[in-house]
């Protein structure tokens, strides 16, 4: 077996993740600390040339951070790397009566109810099992925990409730979804299941700028995650893009090493709750570039700063910064479902009015994938809860029980 090294630091989702892939894999590795260390966050860059954790190394290979490893196993190529053999996803398919496609709030939620009602439900849980909140601190509005709940913990607890009642968890991403035969098929890496019912709960995903800047210097400087890579940058002036919640909330924690934080809005006004406002507005290290987006990432290597341009005269002008984050909101995860389900011009699927049904008979869907509007855990896992129901229903009207 080859020897694993990950850099990776206290405070990483993706860390975790990484971790809890290869563990399931049977690995072991040697964990190098980069926040614990200038010499050891030196290491990671001289070896890796990216400026985010994790960094995993595999033998002498370089694979990259989580989204790398996962592609990675996606494509079947870790395996052989790792020295097994290989899955392949070619097994026979199980048969369920119900499929939940999405392991965050909405999917836990639909998985807790359908399991309480005996369907016996299997999650396709992603390998990012856990959804967007794995990215968050604190949840300071998910109703009954007027402390604060961490993002990992608050899902854990949401895992762990449907799987006491019987619901399986796989944590794979789902690479295929038929729904045009029945009973629909559900493909993962590992495995394939049929199902009579369907609950869609695919969540969204982080909106990039679009610049080719962008995209060139991701990981080296361009995150669209703070809780991951803000310690990274300790002393260093950041910026972030957006004017809402996730905006700035990710200023606020961004706060914390930054000598300063530009928040860059595109409008003269911010689209965030008012309590965030509030919050932003007066920390001493957060200020404000209004009417103005990030024509291009400067850097060669690193980022070094951000071209701006004020929409309203066209003036252009340089602001020097050693990490952007990206804070525009997010795209719903239904890249699976094109030309299957309906779907609204953004990709958010279509569901009837006040329920969970899908323009598919025994297709239901709910949260993030589905709802342009609230896009709350809370509401997420109302929504999780409205499909549960409705595909129970569904099952006992065509005597599927
Ligand atoms: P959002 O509310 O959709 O805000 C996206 C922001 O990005 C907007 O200010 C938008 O500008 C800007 N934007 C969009 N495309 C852009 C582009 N191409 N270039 C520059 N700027 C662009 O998304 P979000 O902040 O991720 O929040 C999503 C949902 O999660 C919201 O419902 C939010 O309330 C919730 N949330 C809540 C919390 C919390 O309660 N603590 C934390 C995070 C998120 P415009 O304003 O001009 O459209």
């Amino acid at each position: 077996m080859p020897e694993i090294t990950m850099y990776t630091k206290s405070w990483c989702p993706y860390c975790d993740q990484a971790k809890r892939l290869l563990a399931a894999k049977g690995q072991t590795w040697t964990e190098i600390d980069v926040e614990a260390s200038a010499a050891a966050r030196e290491e990671m860059v001289a070896r890796s040339q990216r400026r985010s954790v994790p960094q995993i190394f595999i033998g002498d290979r370089h694979v990259g951070g989580f989204d790398e490893l996962a592609a990675l196993e996606a494509a079947g190529g870790l395996d052989p790397l790792l020295g097994l053999q290989a899955g392949g996803g070619g097994g026979a398919s199980e048969h369920r009566r119900l499929v939940i496609v999405g392991g965050g709030p909405a999917g836990f939620t639909a998985a807790l109810y359908s399991a309480r009602a005996e369907l016996a439900p299997v999650v396709v849980g992603g390998l990012q099992v856990g959804g967007q909140l794995m990215l968050t601190t604190d949840v300071e509005n998910y109703p009954g925990f007027p402390e604060a709940v961490t993002g990992p913990e608050l899902m854990e607890r949401f895992q762990r409730q449907a799987e006491r009642f019987g619901a399986e968890v796989i944590a794979e991403d789902a690479t295929e979804i038929d729904l045009k035969s029945r009973p629909f098929r559900v493909r993962s890496a590992e495995r394939s299941f049929t199902a009579d019912a369907l609950i869609l709960a695919l969540g969204a995903s982080a909106r990039w700028i679009g610049l080719e800047s962008e995209t060139r210097l991701q990981n080296k400087g361009v995150s669209a995650c703070a809780t991951c890579d803000g310690a990274l940058f300790r002393g260093k002036p950041m910026a972030v893009v957006g004017g809402g919640d996730t905006a700035l909330e990710e200023a606020l924690f961004l706060a914390r090493f930054a000598t300063e934080v530009t928040v860059i809005h595109r409008r003269g006004e911010l689209r965030a709750s008012k309590i965030m406002q509030e919050r932003a507005r007066k920390h001493p290290k957060i200020r404000f570039v209004w009417n103005a987006v990030v024509d291009e990432v400067l850097g060669s290597e690193f980022v070094s700063g951000v071209r701006l341009r004020d929409v309203e005269s066209g003036e252009k002008r340089d602001l020097a910064v050693e990490a952007l984050f990206v804070a525009i909101g997010h795209k719903p995860n239904t890249d699976l479902l094109r030309g299957q389900v309906e779907l609204d011009p953004v990709g958010y699927i279509k569901v009837e009015s006040g329920g969970s049904r899908t323009s598919v008979e025994g297709v239901f869907a709910c949260g993030d994938a589905m709802d342009p509007t609230y896009r709350q855990a809370v509401t997420a896992a109302g929504t999780g809860c409205m499909a549960a129901i409705d595909a129970e229903r569904w099952l006992a009207a065509h005597g599927i029980e």
